[in-house]
């Protein structure tokens, strides 16, 4: 199942089309993207019986919102890629680096992100999205609190981030538009493996990330039992889990966004995401 969001209506992408939810199944399940996120089980045994000819309306990338709007928490992860450590100098983490993404700063999957400086960097992410309530969730258990996972960019402003010591991730990383999310929540089923999965960025058509998430120092189901183990989880909360290496902050020279670049964020199986950069 591809839960989508159409200008605030919580839709099923099927084939090239949509299926409005609320419509198609006459109110049963509701018209917000949050609030069908939190009936995930029942819809996703309702959509799998949806067929390419219940689609009323063509898929327009363009006119997606983020298919998780209001999430409680939006947690990210710092270093959690082994080439990402070592291009910026740094050891292997021991524990998760857990920093926040405020929920205000998400976008869709085409929306347009606003530069803050000069220094406004990529960063490409695999992101869970939580689908059931829990707390001391053991690393065995934790797919089945996973509604499945979406494309994201970290975009981060360095200069904010990094302008004191210690560095301020939440407040480099919470600008508004900085949380590009989508295009679709993906399920479990449709994801073969979510430990090892290509993911790339390129920057006005140049290749500037290419991984794969088998590089992942803390994989999806260690980031959910350290993250349940102090706060509990709930449907529609996100954990960006890390970006690869090839961010600008870290090139020789260093390279930043520049308005009218476009991001274009991919992972397999979950979609692409396509952002073009305006002046702040
Ligand atoms: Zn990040």
């Amino acid at each position: 199942m591809r839960l989508v969001n159409v200008q605030g209506r919580a839709g099923i992408a099927v084939g090239d089309g949509v299926v409005d939810v609320a419509r198609r199944s006459d109110g049963r399940f509701p018209v917000d993207p949050m609030a069908a996120l939190a009936t995930w089980d029942a819809l996703a045994e309702w959509a799998a019986g949806l067929r390419r000819g219940d689609a009323e309306t063509a898929l327009d990338d363009a006119a997606l919102g983020p298919p998780v709007p209001r999430p409680a928490k939006v947690f990210a992860i710092g270093m959690n890629y082994r080439a990402h450590a070592q291009e910026a100098g740094l050891e292997i983490p021991h524990t998760p680096v857990v920093f926040t993404k405020f929920p205000s700063c998400l976008v869709g999957p085409r929306a347009d992100v606003v530069l803050s400086s000069a220094y406004v960097d990529w960063e490409v992410e695999l992101v869970v999205v939580v689908g059931r309530r829990g707390r001391g969730i053991l690393e065995g258990a934790a797919l089945a609190h996973v509604a499945g996972y979406c494309v994201g960019q970290d975009v981060s402003d360095r200069r904010l981030q990094f302008a004191d010591k210690p560095p301020q991730f939440s407040m480099g990383k919470s600008l508004d538009t900085f949380g590009p999310i989508g295009p679709a929540v993906v399920s479990l089923d449709e994801v073969p493996d979510a430990n090892d999965l290509a993911l790339s960025c390129d920057v006005a058509g140049e290749r500037m990330q290419d991984a794969r998430t088998s590089d992942l120092i803390f994989g999806v189901p260690a980031l959910i039992a350290f993250l349940a183990s102090m706060c509990t989880l709930e449907a529609g909360d996100l954990i960006f889990t890390g970006t690869p290496s090839g961010v600008g902050s870290t090139r020789t020279p260093r390279r930043y966004l520049k308005p009218g670049e476009e991001i274009v964020s991919t992972i397999e199986s979950l979609g692409t995401m396509r952002n073009r950069c305006v002046a702040g």
